[in-house]
């Protein structure tokens, strides 16, 4: 029992560092990859593992770099009630209004997302193999983070409500006890997004709108059950680990009217209609004949780093779990 106990506290540490939990991003960026057109499934398909394996490369880049943080997340409410037209949706005009430290304290990441995306679209242009699939899997991350309601909300842990721990409840374990068997990801084919500022700009504000479901259904359901069946030990990647019970997470999960599955299945159809939009916009270049296909030096050594600082464990700036 000792030993599940020691598990379990190592397990809840490491849970509550990733935003959408490791799974769920590289499920997103995989998923994605089915919804493009042939003339870029040829080139992703065969690079799925890659898309996958660096759909978290964002998320370690937090233990290493500290100004990465912000581009995760942003606490929408701090710029008064919804829809939130205090903010200017114009990044120069938002600097004017509250200076860059305001906006990084606050997070940026529909604007990171539009940074991703020029850069993206560049890699396409030029036919480098190796940007397009870094962007590719970066840009996906922070796609996916943007439909995470607690990602777009002040009380991002349930901390100033005494729900700590609703974070990775809603991103990490319902999706890990519930997508494998029971999600559909039939999700139809990319579109190209004429607006992708306008685009990324609703789903964050549909993220803000959800925030207050999120944190008033995990109230509800806490007072439905008996707080010794809130947790178990089950088990987790074949671990023992004591966790949100599997009672507690789909009585959850019922109140929210399967909200996790819509905002992944949002997520996935976003990332693939901004990779298609990247390369619509580059002028659709043949992506049977790149060159650079090899990763630097640079690249390894960046990764290699990436790994270290991630493995240390400590964040640089916010924790999703804090
Ligand atoms: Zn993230």
């Amino acid at each position: 029992m000792k030993k599940g106990i020691l598990c379990a506290a190592l397990l809840l540490m490491h849970t509550r560092l990733f935003c959408w939990g490791f799974y769920m991003h590289a499920q997103i960026n995989y998923h994605a990859v089915f919804l493009l057109p042939p003339q870029m499934m040829i080139f992703y398909k065969p690079n799925i593992g890659y898309l996958t394996e660096h759909a978290v490369d964002p998320d370690k880049r937090r233990y290493a770099v500290a100004t990465e943080g912000a581009h995760h997340f942003m606490d929408i409410d701090h710029y008064g009630v919804y829809p939130y037209n205090d903010l200017p949706r114009n990044y120069n005009s938002a600097v004017e209004k509250f200076s860059v430290d305001t906006l990084r304290t606050y997070g940026i990441v529909p604007w990171w997302i539009l940074t991703m995306m020029g850069r993206l679209t560049m890699a396409f242009r030029e036919k480098d193999e190796r940007l397009i699939l870094k962007y590719s899997a970066e840009i996906g991350h922070y796609i996916a983070d943007a439909h995470v309601p607690l990602h777009a909300c002040n009380n991002h842990n349930g901390q100033l409500t005494n729900q700590q721990g609703i974070h990775a409840f809603w991103e990490s374990r319902i999706p890990e006890l519930l997508a494998a068997e029971h999600w559909d990801f039939f999700i139809g084919k990319a579109i190209y997004i004429g607006d992708p500022a306008a685009f990324i700009w609703s789903r964050l504000l549909e993220s803000a709108a959800a925030a207050d479901t999120v944190l008033c259904c995990e109230r509800e359901a806490s007072l439905q059950i008996r707080p010794d069946q809130k947790f178990a030990f089950e088990e987790r990647n074949g671990i023992l680990v004591r966790q949100y019970s599997t009672d507690y997470a789909l009585l959850y999960n019922g109140k929210l009217k399967d909200m996790v599955e819509r905002r992944m299945r949002q997520s996935i159809f976003a990332v693939a209609s901004f990779w298609y939009t990247a390369w619509v916009n580059a002028g659709q270049p043949p992506l049977d004949r790149l060159r650079n296909d090899s990763l630097s030096l640079t690249d390894q050594q960046e990764y290699q780093l990436l790994n270290l600082e991630w493995k240390k464990g400590k964040v640089l700036g916010r924790d999703c779990g804090e």
